[in-house]
């Protein structure tokens, strides 16, 4: 627990040579705000909205969203708050919404596919609440995040939502803002554009959970290839670095959201493939700023670069 752990460090931290990586925490359920204030993190880089609207028989209205975005805004005052928009489908049902049968429920309606189609007036109901909350007395941290994306059109339509209801809350005279808006990187095709995909958005946010298991091809929650789901396999390195340089090329920050960020071992070698923010489990959060402060920007670069030549998963790990 954050107790035994490192100590808890508050504000920003930086490598030993200056570079500062933002370490925020990520938010899965009720009761995860308190620890994630306490674990000293620098915001909220994974606000995961699915769990609004389990435990219920229907969808959250529009204000109990609002509500529950605006309470973690306020708790995090100055801080930046990446919210995702509902992801459900693959390992993430929602009884009482209708979801297909599928023989690959990964490979189908899931994330940014279902808010476009059959659930857009659930994508519309949540756009709402956050354009409300971007205008809210803490609004201005709020960053808006839609996941699985796998192709540019389904971005242009997740970015003309956010436009149609923008429009509609004006139209009524309601208040409301633009948040910051991102992606997750978290299939191959998002990472082989990754360019395109940054020249459209202020940030990218990488989501090792699933990229590494369509780069690996394997199910995210298979014991028996569980060596296969590790995202220390090189051609996973790889494609964090190319959506890496994507994001600098078009000035798009680069976070990763997913458990990988959160293990204090492979800190070092984040910081060197070019990470900008990792947001964890809260009860990591201590130990990753501690070991941000103990890197060397330069060696965690040589580390990477070795990292990133290595053919097996092994040779990386013997490198770390
Ligand atoms: C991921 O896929 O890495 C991620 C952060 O999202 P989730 O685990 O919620 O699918
Ligand atoms: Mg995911």
């Amino acid at each position: 627990t954050a107790e035994s752990g490192p100590e808890i460090r508050e504000g920003p931290v930086e490598t030993t040579d200056g570079k500062h990586v933002e370490v925020a925490a990520n938010l899965g359920g009720t009761g995860e705000l308190t620890p994630a204030v306490e674990s000293g993190a620098d915001g909220v880089g994974l606000f995961r909205t699915e769990f609004l609207f389990l435990d219920r028989e229907t969808p959250p209205t529009e204000d109990e969203q609002y509500d529950a975005v605006t309470d973690v805004l306020d708790a995090f005052v100055g801080d930046r708050v990446v919210v995702r928009t509902l992801d459900i489908g693959g390992d993430k049902p929602v009884p009482y919404l209708e979801l297909p049968e599928e023989s690959n429920p990964f490979l189908g309606e899931r994330g940014i596919r279902l808010s476009l189609d059959r659930h857009r007036d659930l994508f519309e109901t949540q756009l709402r609440a956050l354009l409300r909350a971007a205008a809210s007395e803490h609004g201005d941290g709020l960053a808006v995040m839609v996941p699985l994306v796998s192709t540019i059109p389904e971005l242009e339509g997740a970015l003309e939502a956010v436009d149609d209801v923008a429009a509609d809350l004006a139209d009524e005279g309601i208040e409301h803002a633009r948040p910051e808006l991102g992606v997750m990187i978290e299939t191959p095709a998002a990472v082989l554009c990754a360019d395109q995909v940054a020249e459209r958005v202020e940030f990218l946010s990488i989501g090792t959970n699933d990229l590494t298991q369509y780069v690996m091809a394997v199910d995210r929650e298979s014991e028996a290839l569980a060596d296969l789901h590790d995202p220390l396999h090189p051609p996973v390195l790889r494609a964090i670095r190319r959506t890496v340089e994507a994001g600098r090329a078009e000035d798009a920050w680069v976070g990763m959201c997913g458990e990988m960020a959160g293990d204090p071992d492979l800190t070092e070698l984040l910081v060197g493939l070019g990470l900008d923010e990792l947001s964890m489990s809260a009860v990591t959060v201590p130990a990753v700023k501690r070991r941000i402060e103990e890197t060397s920007t330069d060696e965690a670069e040589d580390l990477a670069e070795r990292a990133l030549e290595a053919e097996t998963r092994d040779e990386v790990r013997s490198l770390l």
